[in-house]
């Protein structure tokens, strides 16, 4: 497969694979320029919601107190939603485990071949 022919900012080449019909790769083609452009000025703008404002703090208009308050409970409610990813991702290997135990079905198992499972559980 041929490689993109754009130079990067460093004087390297390129080394994304380029698109079949291009000389370039996804993010070089310069028909694609005027699109990505578009869409990472998009995505810049966007960052009000759900992203933490700290520059009310700065200026003053932000009670440093509340703003305090206001970190403190948005690292918990980070920490909630990465325990629960964490939950989510056991339980899901656990399942994919079972899944594959029960293809397998150890055959000289003591216990129907749920060995591994109970040490997990
Ligand atoms: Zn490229």
């Amino acid at each position: 497969m041929k490689t993109c022919s754009s130079i990067r900012n460093d004087g390297e080449r390129c080394q994304a694979p380029a698109m079949k019909s291009s000389e370039y790769c996804n993010s070089h083609d310069p028909d694609r320029a005027e699109e990505n452009k578009r869409r990472y000025s998009k995505g810049g703008k966007r960052g009000g919601r759900g992203r933490p404002r700290v520059d009310g703090v700065q200026d003053g208009t932000v009670d440093k107190g509340r703003g305090a308050v206001a970190g403190q409970l948005l690292n918990y409610m980070i920490r909630c939603v990465q325990v629960e990813m964490q939950a989510r991702e056991q339980e899901e290997l656990v399942e994919r485990l079972e899944a594959l135990e029960r293809e397998m079905s150890f055959p000289h198992s003591h216990n129907g071949g749920r060995g591994a499972l109970r040490t997990l559980r």
